[in-house]
């Protein structure tokens, strides 16, 4: 079966109703996204930044977040290469962090911290050197948020003269899906973390083993998901899942009734997300 559904990486991931479906890796090494470009995925739609840094003492330095990510952006090159930034969290939590109690950790840690996220954004640019670079917010809240992020990325692209990439939020707290218009406004992009959302609209906790992808399912978190992407669809934006519920293929069918064309996963599940893709057919207005 792995290697029947591995002949068949060349074929388009469409629909039996003819609609295309972007497939994308989610990385944390160069290896992920050779292994996802080899699987046919079109780019990463999620580098988790935050994994090379788990045992670090301090805020990552520009020079130690370019050395981290100068390999894989370099085996994206020509690809889509979507960096989110540090996105710390109770469950992966270096040393230098443990104590502290905020609660969005991702995105509060480093707005706490502008000198920390300024110098993540000026090695993302100084890095991205041929990949068709997006930077991504973890764990954003508020439009406030989201403008402070801009203000620090665009400051770093005009210090080098380049045009500062698309900027785009995960949406994966309820807060964010309550003013999900406004951050569709706002932004250029989304993507939803069905991981943390599932998480936090069930009250479970993220380790919780009760927590699978197949919650998604469950009404509360079903609306949540189909109204972010109808918001992108209103504001005219990339809506992308890329919690683990985009990497199992029984979701697939549930995941584009929502409307959502875009698909990120581990590049082991590329395979049979591709096979689901081409076995489903959508009814009209899904
Ligand atoms: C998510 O929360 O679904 C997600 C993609 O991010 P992470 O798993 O890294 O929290
Ligand atoms: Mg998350």
């Amino acid at each position: 079966r792995r290697e029947e559904l591995a002949a068949l990486r060349g074929q388009p991931a469409v629909t039996l109703d003819g609609t295309p479906v972007t497939l994308l890796v989610n990385v944390s090494t160069a290896a992920d996204a050779v292994a996802g470009l080899a699987a046919g995925a079109q780019g990463s739609g999620l580098i988790r930044t935050e994994v090379a840094f788990l045992n670090t003492r301090h805020w990552p330095t520009r020079a130690e977040h370019a050395a981290a990510l100068r390999p894989v952006l370099a085996a994206l090159a020509g690809h889509r290469a979507t960096v989110r930034t540090l996105d710390f969290a109770p469950d992966k939590l270096p040393p230098f962090l443990w104590g502290t109690s905020s609660r969005h950790r991702g995105l509060e840690l480093m707005l706490d911290n502008p000198h920390a996220l300024a110098d993540q954004f000026a090695a993302i640019l100084d890095e991205a050197d041929g990949a068709q670079l997006r930077v991504m917010i973890p764990m954003v809240v508020s439009v406030a948020q989201l403008a402070r992020c801009r203000e620090l990325l665009g400051a770093a692209a005009a210090e080098r003269g380049v045009p500062a990439p698309p900027l785009g939020a995960m949406i994966e707290l309820p807060e964010a899906v309550e003013s999900v218009d406004e951050l569709a406004a706002a932004a250029d992009f989304l993507s939803i973390g069905s991981n943390d959302l599932t998480a936090a609209l069930l009250g479970l906790d993220r380790r919780d083993p009760a927590l699978t992808p197949g919650r998604i399912a469950e009404p509360v978190v079903l609306a949540a998901v189909t109204a972010v992407v109808r918001a992108g669809r209103r504001h005219d934006r990339d809506v992308s899942v890329c919690g683990d519920a985009a990497g199992d293929p029984a979701l697939v069918p549930l995941l584009l009734s929502t409307g959502c064309r875009t698909l990120s996963a581990a590049p082991t599940a590329l395979d049979e997300v591709r096979a689901a893709v081409r076995d489903t057919t959508l009814e009209p207005g899904e």
